[in-house]
């Protein structure tokens, strides 16, 4: 390697965060480089980070796979549509994770040179940030180089938290990458933590047959999401057969043979698990080990995190960092927003993120979604406000798609009326949520959506009933 071009922008990091500001800073005109470390399923670098590589996308793929399956076995036989003797070859679903894993990694590649008259630089390498905004590369051939430039944006992402006690071989203790390629149906799988990752990788393996036991930490389950959803989801996950064991504190693991024995401690005392695959799923941390030498005037956290103020920048003259490894959460699209805004504030123009209207979603069946504030978060605020909710099992189309189970609820200000919280738990709630995310952010009321016409028959009604609901005149129930 022996690149020493100044850039006006480098960017740490190819992933969600990273590769969307180096593209928008290319668009304006910037001259980007963007420097990634990570190797691909085929030993070669891959642009995309964790989302593309082992995240968001192939376990999106797998939750579909794996769902076409489990409605052939279990619920086509309520439309009239039997299918004898269906099998599951796990391999080939892998195979078109990998598959579509590419297209997309290999589609950043296109992405960055698609602006013809000033193409993002990839570099593939390990970066590490000098002083004087001089970033440090170590090739995957032991080379190094240096390049420098006037704006730096720090996008490293994070990586999962390992246990002492459970350390990850991806053979039999699995982290996130490791459960994505299980070549074959485990008979029983554990799982430690029932957050995001356990209850969508869980239920991909639930659905084609596993035995899938969670082990949880903490007595209540989703502790972040409004009650009403997590109590709505976790019914339909027990009727699934997701054996979720809250307040259960694991504190060893043992190899034995080709299973994991797992102690755990829960109210009524020690217990063990033999599992044949241990998903850990407990969390993830900034990845900024590495990144920073001496002298940068970047600073870390107490969990690892680079601080930021509320426009992604240091405090160090024309470094930013975004994504993962700053506060917020760790979820892609913010990342992306980050990215943007970032690039445009070094190009001189306004750039922002509301990290008040940021959805979520947890991509289960039924899926999960939700933006802005619990009702817990508003009491505590002391915010005063009124709610109203709407059951799918009362809208017509939900019912025709055999989709009945959740339901909408609307957190409304008790004076104003303005939408200070939107939470869903049902079919295709990934995407309704977004009408939510509109509304918040032209700080709409219940109201507004109340008087918004909904088609009939869609999903989408719930939101519209919820928002009547919100003001006790919900047509199709009760109020
Ligand atoms: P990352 O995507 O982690 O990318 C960082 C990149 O920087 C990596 O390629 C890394 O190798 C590289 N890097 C790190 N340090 C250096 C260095 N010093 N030098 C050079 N390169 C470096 N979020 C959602 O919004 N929706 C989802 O459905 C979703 N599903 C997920 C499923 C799983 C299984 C996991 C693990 C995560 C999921 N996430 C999801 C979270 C999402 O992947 C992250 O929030 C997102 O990838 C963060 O983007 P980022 O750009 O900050 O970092
Ligand atoms: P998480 O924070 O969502 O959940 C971790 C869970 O593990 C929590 O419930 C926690 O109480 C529990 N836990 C912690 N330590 C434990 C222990 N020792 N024993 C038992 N339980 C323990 O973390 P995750 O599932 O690893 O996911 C990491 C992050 O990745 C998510 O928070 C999210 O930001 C991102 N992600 C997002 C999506 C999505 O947007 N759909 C999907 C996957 C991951």
């Amino acid at each position: 390697m022996s690149e020493t071009t100044n850039y006006d922008v480098i960017v740490i990091g190819a992933g969600p965060g990273g590769y969307v500001a180096a593209i928008r800073a290319a668009q304006l005109g910037l001259k980007t480089a963007c420097v990634d470390a990570f190797i691909g399923k085929e030993g070669k670098p891959a642009l995309g980070g964790t989302c593309l590589n082992i995240g968001c996308i192939p376990s999106k793929a797998l939750l579909d796979s794996s769902r076409q399956f489990h409605n052939l076995t279990h619920a086509f036989k309520d439309h009239g549509i039997s299918a004898d003797n269906a099998r599951m070859d796990v391999p080939a679903m892998i195979a078109r994770k990998d598959k579509i894993v590419k297209q997309f990694t290999g589609g950043i590649s296109s992405l960055f040179k698609a602006n013809k008259a000033n193409p993002v630089t990839a570099i593939a390498g390990f970066a590490t940030l000098k002083p004087g905004k001089v970033v440090s590369i170590k090739g995957h051939d032991g080379s190094v180089a240096e390049i420098s430039a006037k704006n730096i944006i720090l996008a490293p992402g994070s990586s999962p938290i390992e246990l002492p006690f459970a350390k990850f071989d991806n053979q039999l203790i699995l982290d996130n990458a490791g459960a994505l390629d299980i070549e074959s149906v485990p008979a029983r799988l554990g799982v430690i933590g029932s957050g995001v990752i356990g209850l969508e990788l869980g239920s991909v393996w639930r659905r084609l047959g596993s035995e899938v036991v969670i082990l949880e930490a903490l007595p209540e389950f989703l502790a972040a999401v409004d009650p009403d959803i997590a109590k709505a989801a976790a019914r339909e996950f027990k009727k699934q057969g997701l054996d979720i064991k809250l307040g259960a504190k694991v504190s060893k693991t043992e190899i034995k043979g080709k299973q994991v024995v797992v102690t755990y401690t829960d109210a009524s005392g020690e217990q063990t698990l033999t599992v044949d695959k241990l998903l850990v799923s407990v969390g993830r941390r900034a990845a900024t080990g590495g990144l920073l030498a001496e002298g940068t005037g970047v600073q870390l956290d107490e969990r690892g995190r680079v601080i930021v103020d509320e426009h992604c920048a240091t405090g160090a003259e024309g470094v930013w960092a975004i994504g993962d490894c700053v506060r917020g959460p760790m979820l892609a699209h913010k990342a992306s927003e980050e990215g943007i805004a970032v690039a445009e504030l070094i190009a001189g123009l306004p750039g922002h993120v509301n990290l008040d209207t940021v959805p979520w979603v947890i991509y289960t069946e039924p899926e999960i979604a939700w933006v802005g504030k619990t009702e817990k978060e508003l009491k505590d605020a002391g915010i005063p406000y009124k709610s109203g909710s709407f059951p799918f099992a009362a809208i017509g189309r939900a019912v025709a798609m055999g989709e009945p189970a959740g339901l909408v609820k609307i957190l409304a200000h008790a004076e104003t009326d303005r939408i200070l919280g939107v939470h869903m738990c049902g079919a295709n709630v990934s995407e309704l949520i977004h009408e939510a995310v509109v509304a918040m952010e032209f700080h709409g009321s219940a109201e507004d959506l109340a008087r918004i016409c909904h088609a009939h028959p869609t999903l989408s009604e719930a939101v519209h009933e919820a928002a009547l609901a919100v003001d006790k005149r919900a047509i199709h129930k009760a109020n």
